[in-house]
C-alpha cells in the first residue's frame, strides 16, 4: 500500500490569511455600509508596463507564424532571457556567465524545488518573523528546521554567532516581512560563515528593486565569496506586476561546489528532467523588464508603491511609533501600540478605522507584538488608512 510522505502532518496550519479573510468578512456581514482599507495584501495592484505587454503581443504574434513559431523552450530558460538577466546584474558590477541564471516560474516554486539538490539531513536555518513558504517546504522534506528569532535590538538583522550551526541559511533582503535590508558588512558577515563551515545560503530578493540606499546590496553576489556559498533566488512579481504573470530567475554560480559535486550542473540536470521550462510568450515579456525603457517603466510603478510608504511612515513618524522597513522595501514593520498582540492590533484597527494589515504573530513566534502594512495598496486606501490611523492612535 501507498505510504504518504508523513512530514506533511507534522505540518503546522497556517490560519494567517485564512482568519485575516474570515474576520474581514465577519465585520462586513455584520456591518455592511462599512468598506474596509486594505494595507495587508502582499500581492501588486499596480499593472504590466507598456514596454512588458508590448513584448508579450509581439511574442504572441511570434507563435502565430511558422517562420517566428516557437515549440519547447530551453529548460533552463531562453539565451534571450538568461542573458538579459546576466546583463543586468553587469550594470551592478556583478559578473555573471548567462548559463549561471536559470528561468524559474518564480521565486516560490523555486524556494521548494531547489531543495532538491541538497541531503534530507541538512539542517535549515530560518531568520524569524519569516516569509511562511521556508519553514514549510522543509518541514515537507523532513529537514530540521532551526528558528532564529530577530527582534528590534538587532534590527531585525541577526548575525551568526558562535551558536550557529545549520547547513542551509534562508537570507531575505529585503525582508518580507519585516522590511528590514542587509547592509554589506552584515551581510558578508553570513557570507563569511557559510564559506568558513560550508554551509549554503539561499538568498531571496525577491524586493531587491524596492532598494534606495546606495550601500545595501542588491544581490549577494555583490559580495565576496558569495559565488562559492550562495544561490540567490529572484522573482518578477514585485520588481515588475509578474505575479499573475509568472516569471523569475535563479543564479547557480558555477563555482558552487559541495561533496565534489558542482551545483550548477545538478541544477541543469535537475530542470531538464523535472521541467520543460517557461513559454516563450513569458520569457519575451520578461526580458521587456530589462531593456533600458522597461527599467524606467518598472521604477515609475516601484515609485508609486513608494509613495505609499512614504504616507505610511509619515502617520508613524507623527504617532511616535517604531517601525522598520518602508524604505528600502515595500512593507513596514511597526510595533502595536500600548503593548497590544498583534491579532489585538489587528481587531481594533478593523473595528475602529476598518483598516487591515497583517499580524505579525502570523510570521513566527517573535513577530508578536508586531504589525506589517504594506504599501502594495491604492493611493487612496493609504492615504485615508494613514488619516485614520493618526486620528486613532494619537
Ligand atoms: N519570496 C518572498 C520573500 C516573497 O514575499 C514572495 C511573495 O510574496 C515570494 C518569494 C514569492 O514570489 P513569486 O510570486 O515569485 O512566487
Amino acid at each position: 500500500m501507498l505510504k504518504p510522505n508523513l512530514h506533511y502532518s507534522e505540518l503546522k496550519d497556517s490560519y494567517l490569511f485564512y482568519n485575516i479573510s474570515q474576520k474581514v468578512k465577519a465585520y462586513l456581514d455584520a456591518n455592511p455600509d462599512k468598506k474596509v482599507l486594505r494595507l495587508g495584501i502582499g500581492d501588486v495592484s499596480l499593472p504590466l508596463c507598456d514596454e512588458v505587454i508590448k513584448a508579450l503581443h509581439e511574442a504572441v504574434d511570434d507563435q502565430s507564424k511558422k517562420e517566428t513559431f516557437h515549440g519547447y523552450m530551453p529548460e533552463c530558460g531562453a539565451p534571450f532571457y538568461r542573458e538579459a538577466v546576466a546583463s543586468y546584474y553587469k550594470k551592478r558590477g556583478v559578473c555573471l556567465q548567462s548559463d549561471e541564471v536559470f528561468v524559474s516560474s518564480g521565486a516560490s516554486d523555486e524556494l521548494g524545488d531547489i531543495l532538491d539538490l541538497f541531503d534530507k539531513s541538512n539542517s535549515a536555518l530560518v531568520i524569524e518573523p519569516a516569509y511562511p513558504a521556508y519553514v514549510d517546504a522543509n518541514v515537507m522534506a523532513g529537514r530540521k528546521i532551526i528558528h532564529l528569532p530577530s527582534g528590534e535590538e538587532n534590527g531585525f538583522l541577526p548575525e551568526p554567532d558562535e551558536n550557529t550551526d545549520a547547513d542551509i541559511l534562508y537570507i531575505c533582503s529585503p525582508n518580507n516581512p519585516t522590511g528590514a535590508v542587509f547592509d554589506r558588512v552584515k551581510l558578508q558577515k553570513w557570507v563569511d560563515y557559510a564559506d568558513k563551515t560550508g554551509a549554503l545560503i539561499l538568498f531571496d530578493a525577491a524586493y531587491e528593486a524596492f532598494i534606495e540606499d546606495e550601500d545595501i546590496p542588491h544581490s549577494i553576489y555583490e559580495l565576496e565569496g558569495a559565488e562559492t556559498c550562495a544561490i540567490e533566488i529572484c522573482s518578477l512579481s514585485k520588481t515588475a506586476g509578474f505575479t499573475g504573470t509568472r516569471l523569475g530567475y535563479t543564479v547557480i554560480p558555477k563555482k558552487l561546489e559541495r561533496n565534489g559535486m558542482n551545483l550548477n550542473a545538478m541544477w541543469v540536470r535537475n530542470r531538464t528532467t523535472k521541467t520543460n521550462g517557461v513559454s516563450y510568450v513569458i520569457q519575451k515579456g520578461g526580458a521587456a523588464v530589462f531593456s533600458d525603457e522597461g527599467q524606467r517603466q518598472i521604477k515609475e510603478n516601484i515609485k508609486k508603491y513608494k509613495q505609499n510608504a512614504e504616507i505610511l511612515m509619515k502617520a508613524l513618524d507623527e504617532l511616535g511609533i517604531w517601525y522598520c522597513g518602508g524604505k528600502n522595501a515595500p512593507y513596514i514593520w511597526m510595533k502595536c501600540p500600548k503593548g497590544m498582540g498583534s491579532w489585538e492590533f489587528f481587531d481594533y484597527l478593523l473595528h475602529e478605522i476598518q483598516v487591515v494589515g497583517t499580524p505579525g504573530e502570523g510570521f513566527g513566534k517573535c513577530g508578536e507584538g508586531y504589525f506589517r502594512l504594506s504599501s502594495f495598496g491604492s493611493l487612496y486606501d493609504t492615504e485615508e488608512a494613514a488619516k485614520r490611523m493618526v486620528k486613532l492612535l494619537k
